[in-house]
């Protein structure tokens, strides 16, 4: 016979991780990025400040915080930056303090950033990074992506397409590596692995007194 609970246990807290995606331009991180934020409200996506030019579609501190080089600097100086890289001659960097505000209180938060930052995020927070590389389907269909997106000079384009060369050979240095052939399935994968990841047992707080108290029966 179960005893009457004497108390109620202390409720399972979470705290948030780091959640990255990478991937050369063009293989669709930023369209399963978009689609991820729609799905799930326990997601929130970091803001990164870079000193490339503002593009025509694009708003000041919702896809960017657009600074000049200067202003890069002296908050990189003052430690303000959890990670920062320079990605084709631009620089980026993850703005700290809203980040941290958001993984206190059990936000997960999304990165789309390189290989370099997602390598300063695990140095500085291994077990808090939960990393996934997206790849496209072939070399073509990535050109071929890049230029119905028509955003870039043929310039940029061709630069874009060697740099993914260099992008992709840090694949293996991610947890998970997606082949983005299908939009609707690699939406399935990436949110599965969000999913399975909010369960792993070292980010749930408040588990051991909470195994401890169902022991007891204590458990209201
Ligand atoms: P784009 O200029 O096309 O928006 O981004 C170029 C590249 O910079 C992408 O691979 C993107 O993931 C990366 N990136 C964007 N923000 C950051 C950031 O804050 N840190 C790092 N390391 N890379 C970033």
């Amino acid at each position: 016979m179960l005893q009457t609970p004497l108390q109620i246990s202390s409720p399972i807290r979470r705290k948030g991780f780091m959640f990255v995606l990478s991937s050369p331009s063009g293989a669709g991180k930023t369209t399963l990025s978009r689609m991820l934020l729609q799905k799930d409200e326990n997601l929130a996506l970091s803001i990164s400040a870079t000193t490339r030019p503002m593009r025509p579609n694009e708003k000041h501190g919702t896809h960017y915080i657009f600074m000049d080089k200067k202003e890069f600097e002296t908050t990189k100086a003052n430690g303000e930056f959890l990670e920062s890289a320079e990605v084709f001659g631009n620089y980026y960097g993850t703005p700290a303090a809203e980040v941290t505000k958001m993984l206190a209180k059990g936000t997960d938060v999304l990165f789309d950033i390189d290989w370099q930052g997602t390598r300063q995020l695990a140095q500085r927070a291994r077990e808090d990074v939960v990393s996934v590389f997206i790849l496209p389907p072939s070399m073509e269909e990535l050109e071929l992506r890049l230029r119905k997106r028509a955003e870039d000079s043929e310039e940029v384009l061709q630069h874009r397409m060697s740099k993914a060369n260099i992008e992709i050979s840090h694949w293996n240095e991610y947890d998970y590596v997606v082949v983005n052939k299908d939009l609707e399935e690699s939406l399935q994968k990436v949110y599965s692995i969000l999913r399975a990841e909010r369960l792993r047992r070292e980010r749930q707080e408040g588990l051991q007194s909470f195994v401890e108290q169902l022991l007891k029966g204590t458990v209201a």
